[in-house]
C-alpha cells in the first residue's frame, strides 16, 4: 500500500485538505505506515457543513421511500467489498479478519434497520380531540448532523448513526478516528457509488482540532460521540452549551460473574472471547470476572489456561486468534496499569507483557493477562484498561456480586453466568448497566436495540441505533386542524 495522503469527501467530491498537520496511519501488527492522514481545520468543517446545509433544502423533500433507495445500493456495495474493507480495518485496527468481517456485518445490519424509515419515522393522528378538531404528530428532520467515532470500531461505529440520520431527511458529516481512517475512505468510495445527492454525506478527517470546529458551528443541529468517557463528558458539555442535541457513548469496565452452578467449559471460552477478543478494545469487553462461592477454583484455573494458549499475531493470519493493541503508548499504558495492579497486591496468574512475537518485532502486542484478587478498593477495579487484561476478583453471594457491580461508576455492560433462572432474573433486573448479558459475554445490542450504556458510559439520553436512532435524528411537529363544514364546498 502506498503512502498517500488520504483526502476528505466534500459535497460529492474527494478534495485534498489544506491542512498543515498530517499524521501517520500505523498498522499495528507491524508498525508499517500506511498513509497519511490530514488534520483538518474548522474551514473544512466550515466548507463541509455548507454542502450539508445545502443539500439538506432538497434532501429533506425526497420521500423517505426514495431515500432508502441509495442506503440499499449502499447495502449491496458494502456485500461486495465486505473482503477488502475487512482486510482494511485489520490492516489498520489490528484485530482479526474473522473479527472485521463481524464488525462490518454489524454496521450492514444498521443500514438494513434504517431502510425501513418510511414506517420508522411515521407519526402519528388522533380523530376529534375536540368536536371537528384533528391532531397529528409528525417527525421532521433537524438538519445538519455529525458522528466523532473512535479508533476500535472504524466501520461500525459511525453506521450506528449515520444511515438513520439519512434515512430521516438529515445530511451528514462523519469524522473518522484519525488513527483508523481507511477504513471510512473505502466506505466513502462506496457512498459515492449510492447516488446519494452532492452534500447528503461528508467526511471531515481530523482529530481536536476539527472536533472544536463541529462543536462550534451552528448549523450543525446535532452530534453523535463514541470515545472515551473524558473525552465524551467534554463533548456533552461543549454540545449542551452551543445548544445541540448530543449523545456521548463512553469508557467502560465491564464485570462478568460466574455462578457455582455455571457450564464453567461454556463460560470459559466465552469470557475469554469477551475479554481478549478484539486484544481487548472493545467497550462491551469483559474486564472484571467475579466468581461466587465454588465457582473460584474451577473458573481461575480453566480462564489462566485459555489465556496463556492464546494465539497472538497478525490478525491477518488464519490461525492468529488475537492481533496487537492500537498504538505503542497503548501497549506501555497497558503494560504499566498491569504493574499497577501487581503493586496494589493483586498476583499477575498469565503475564502478557513484552511478549516476543516472531517476525513482529516492531508490533504493539500485550498477550492475554488475568490479574487474580484484584482489590475491590484498588485503582485496576476501577480504571478502565482497554486491553486484553483480565482481572478475577471473589464474593460469597450474588448480592454481594450484584452490589460490585452497582458500585462501579461505568454502566456499559454486566454478564452473569449460571444455569439458574431466578438468579438471572435477580441479575438482570438488579444489575445497573445498560447492556445485560445472561451466559453471554459481549451483550451487543442487535441494531434493531438501542446500544443502552448508562453512568459514566454515556451522556445523554436516547442512544445510537434503532427508534432511539430515528428518536435522536428527527423533531417532532405537532398539528391541531380545524375545518370548519360550512367551508366545504357541497357536492
Ligand atoms: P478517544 O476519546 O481518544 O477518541 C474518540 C474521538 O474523539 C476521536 O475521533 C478523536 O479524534 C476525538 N478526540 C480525542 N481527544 C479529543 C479531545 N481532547 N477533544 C476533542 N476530540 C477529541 O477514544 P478512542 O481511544 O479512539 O476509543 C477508545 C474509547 O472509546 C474507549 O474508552 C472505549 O471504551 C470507548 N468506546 C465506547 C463505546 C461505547 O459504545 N460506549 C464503543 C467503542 C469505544
Amino acid at each position: 500500500m502506498s503512502e498517500s495522503l488520504l483526502k476528505n469527501y466534500i459535497n460529492g467530491e474527494w478534495q485534498l485538505s489544506s491542512a498543515s498537520e498530517q499524521q501517520p496511519v500505523v498498522n499495528p501488527a507491524t508498525a508499517e505506515v500506511l498513509a497519511q492522514v490530514p488534520l483538518s481545520p474548522a474551514s473544512e468543517v466550515e466548507q463541509a457543513t455548507a454542502a450539508a446545509v445545502q443539500a439538506f433544502q432538497t434532501w429533506r423533500r425526497v420521500p423517505p421511500t426514495e431515500r432508502v433507495q441509495c442506503l440499499f445500493r449502499l447495502k449491496d456495495l458494502l456485500e461486495a467489498a465486505a473482503d477488502d474493507i475487512a482486510r482494511l480495518i485489520t490492516q489498520e485496527c489490528g484485530k482479526t479478519l474473522k473479527e472485521s468481517r463481524g464488525e462490518l456485518q454489524r454496521a450492514i445490519e444498521n443500514v438494513e434497520v434504517a431502510c425501513g424509515i418510511p414506517t420508522l419515522m411515521q407519526g402519528t393522528y388522533s380523530e376529534d380531540i375536540a368536536r371537528g378538531i384533528d391532531e397529528f404528530m409528525v417527525r421532521q428532520p433537524l438538519g445538519v448532523a455529525a458522528a466523532i467515532a473512535p479508533f476500535n470500531f472504524p466501520a461500525m461505529i459511525p453506521f450506528w448513526f449515520m444511515p438513520y440520520a439519512i434515512a430521516c431527511g438529515n445530511t451528514y458529516l462523519v469524522k473518522p478516528s484519525e488513527k483508523v481512517p481507511l477504513t471510512m475512505q473505502k466506505i466513502f468510495e462506496l457512498i459515492d457509488q449510492s447516488d446519494f445527492p452532492p452534500g447528503v454525506v461528508n467526511l471531515v478527517n481530523g482529530a481536536k482540532e476539527t472536533v472544536d470546529a463541529i462543536l462550534q458551528h451552528p448549523d450543525i443541529r446535532a452530534i453523535s460521540f463514541v470515545g472515551s468517557s473524558p473525552v465524551a463528558r467534554y463533548i456533552y458539555a461543549q454540545a449542551a452549551a452551543n445548544g445541540k442535541r448530543v449523545q456521548c457513548q463512553g469508557g467502560a469496565k465491564n464485570p462478568v460473574i460466574v455462578l457455582p452452578d455455571a457450564d464453567m467449559e461454556m463460560t470459559t471460552r466465552i469470557v475469554a472471547d469477551s475479554a481478549f477478543g478484539c486484544a481487548g478494545q472493545r467497550c462491551l469487553a469483559a474486564s472484571l470476572a467475579v466468581t461466587v462461592g465454588a465457582a473460584r477454583a474451577d473458573f481461575t484455573e480453566a480462564i489462566a489456561a485459555t489465556a496463556a494458549s492464546r494465539i497472538t499475531g497478525n490478525g491477518l493470519e488464519a490461525d492468529v486468534q488475537m492481533g496487537p493493541v492500537i498504538t505503542a503508548q497503548s501497549q506501555a499504558r497497558i503494560e504499566a496499569l498491569i504493574q499497577t495492579g501487581a503493586d496494589e497486591g493483586a498476583k499477575v496468574l498469565v503475564d502478557g507483557r513484552q511478549p516476543a512475537i516472531a517476525g513482529l518485532e516492531q508490533g504493539h502486542f500485550v498477550r492475554p493477562t488475568v490479574l487474580q484478587d484484584v482489590p475491590t478498593e484498588g485503582e485496576i477495579a476501577r480504571t478502565e484498561i482497554f486491553g486484553p487484561v483480565l482481572g478475577l476478583m471473589h464474593v460469597s453471594t450474588i448480592d454481594e456480586a450484584i452490589t460490585l457491580v452497582n458500585q462501579s461508576p461505568w454502566g456499559n455492560m454486566a454478564c452473569l453466568f449460571t444455569s439458574s433462572g431466578a438468579a438471572a432474573r435477580k441479575f438482570r433486573y438488579e444489575a445497573e448497566a445498560g447492556n445485560i448479558g445472561i451466559n453471554i459475554g459481549v451483550a451487543a445490542p442487535m441494531a434493531f436495540f438501542p446500544f443502552s450504556g448508562w453512568k459514566e458510559s454515556f451522556f445523554g439520553d436516547l442512544h445510537g441505533q434503532s427508534a432511539h436512532a430515528v428518536e435522536f435524528f428527527t423533531q417532532t411537529k405537532v398539528v391541531v386542524e380545524r375545518w370548519p363544514k360550512e367551508w366545504s364546498r357541497q357536492f
